[in-house]
């Protein structure tokens, strides 16, 4: 389960920092980093801070953008030391863990973290089916980005040990679930669902990015399933071959 989880980056800006998340993800049995547009990559640095974890470090990868990262990913959670204006469906650090371990029986699953000064954007949250929140104190409630990835990816193994110790071999191999949404395929249907709103004149409103943020977290709600995101399009399709005739 553990193997299936990625730690993503994004636009990290203190090289120490990545080392140090790398140090955190072996401690607790991680193995994927991804790593998105980090300002320095490889350094002395980044090795220096991961200890004995630079093999976590020499396997990292780097991406040119987050839908890079999170490709083939059923389940996408945003690590946000702040509540946002639209609330956004959110978990606690322990809430995630138990989500993330069921999910990643049968799916890649991404935990996505932000720029060590300004976090992650609203676009990259809404990436995201989930936000996490590392409950902390209101008054200074923003970890260092390599403790925040250490408090995760320990209940990460909490939750992983739990379910093993709970799960007995026959009931390991029951029933394969339907395959989740990816991101990708999340990201071709919110672009088609927009573009037949669009034609039909529903998204010309004054405030077309609101309705499309309070859209995608419907839909984001739900964790589609592949056959769920075919039919849906399948339906848009219908639709906008009755818009041309
Ligand atoms: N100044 C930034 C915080 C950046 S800390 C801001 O206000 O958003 C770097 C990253 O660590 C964050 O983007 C987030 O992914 C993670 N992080 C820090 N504190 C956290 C918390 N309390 N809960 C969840 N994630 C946290």
């Amino acid at each position: 389960m553990l193997a299936n989880i990625r730690i993503v980056l994004v636009n990290t800006s203190e090289p120490g920092n990545i080392g140090g998340v790398a140090r955190a993800m072996k401690n607790m049995h991680l193995e994927h980093l991804m790593l998105v547009q980090p300002e320095l990559f490889p350094s002395a640095k980044a090795t220096a801070r991961a200890s004995g974890a630079d093999d976590i470090l020499a396997r990292a990868s780097v991406c040119q953008s987050l839908d890079e990262a999170i490709a083939g990913c059923g389940l996408v959670l945003g690590a946000s030391a702040r509540m946002r204006r639209l609330t956004w469906p959110q978990v606690d650090a322990r809430q995630c863990a138990e989500k993330v371990i069921a999910e990643a029986r049968h799916t890649p699953v991404a935990i996505v973290f932000g720029r060590e000064h300004s976090g992650l954007t609203n676009e990259e949250l809404e990436r995201c089916h989930y936000l996490v929140n590392i409950p902390s104190n209101p008054a200074y409630s923003s970890l260092n980005l390599a403790a925040a990835v250490q408090v995760i990816a320990y209940e990460l193994m909490m939750a992983a040990q739990q379910a093993q110790s709970l799960v007995s071999p026959a009931e390991s191999t029951v029933l394969p679930q339907e395959a989740p949404a990816t991101a990708e395929q999340m990201q071709g249907f919110f672009e088609h669902l927009f573009a037949v709103l669009a034609e039909i004149g529903f998204l010309n409103t004054e405030h077309p990015r609101k309705m499309s943020r309070r859209l995608k977290r419907l839909f984001n709600k739900a964790q589609l399933e592949k056959v769920e995101v075919n039919i849906l399009r399948g339906i848009l399709a219908t639709m906008q071959k009755k818009l041309s005739e």
